[in-house]
């Protein structure tokens, strides 16, 4: 690929700016744990309980909606976010690659299936405002990403060319629902959690992490 091949880029926001780390253990330890003081139970038997409610909503909004869990488990997760917040990290070398496109005028987009409350959470404590051509919430489609939904109502809310733009993510479902959308150019992030080991993405090219782009994907 040539950098001036490339219009658009298309930016997942977690486990590809930022680290998984943070949401693995805000979903996976923390809630479990703040679950289980509240309904006075093992930390165990909350978890047990918890991963089986929040596994079968895998895939949907309301997976990844902290109003929809704060109902369900009637814990104020706002609060248990900004409790938690200075565990958010950006990756290494995640503004360079910003500064980066902008002076290629190559536009930039974020595509994230993280709700708008937290996101904003997210964006102030990495202070990654204002790198953004334009910043889509897949709450606000109301549809995941990994969905055809989803990549329908991107078709009708924005104007972008396929085949010159770029997108990365480190979901394998994501990233196969943008290619039977159309995407061409497609990037997987094999180490979108910086505490786990590497993941096995299928059928797209991919790179431990986004400051590698340059070195493993243009020539
Ligand atoms: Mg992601």
């Amino acid at each position: 690929m040539k950098w001036d091949s490339i219009e658009t880029f298309f930016l997942d926001m977690d486990g590809t700016l930022l680290d998984l780390a943070y949401d693995n253990y805000f979903w996976h330890k923390h809630i479990p744990k703040v679950y289980a003081k509240k309904n006075n139970i093992s930390y165990i038997k909350s978890k047990e309980i918890f991963e089986e409610m929040y596994k079968k909503k895998q895939g949907t909004l309301d997976w990844y909606c902290l109003n929809y869990w704060s109902d369900k488990l009637k814990i104020n997760l706002n609060s248990e976010l900004l409790q938690t917040k200075d565990k958010i990290r950006i990756f290494p070398g995640v503004i360079d690659f910003l500064l980066q496109l902008k002076k290629r005028n190559i536009r930039i987009i974020l595509l994230t299936n993280c709700p708008r409350d937290m996101l904003n959470v997210k964006f102030n404590e990495t202070r990654l405002w204002g790198y953004f051509d334009n910043i889509i919430s897949s709450e606000d489609y109301g549809f995941a990403k990994e969905t055809n939904e989803f990549w329908n109502y991107l078709d009708k809310e924005l104007i972008y060319n396929k085949e010159t733009t770029v997108f990365i993510d480190d979901n394998q479902k994501v990233l196969d629902f943008a290619y039977r959308n159309g995407i061409k150019n497609i990037i997987a992030i094999n180490f979108p959690d910086s505490g786990n080991k590497k993941q096995i993405i299928k059928n797209y090219k991919s790179i431990d992490n986004i400051s590698l782009f340059e070195t493993e994907i243009i020539n």
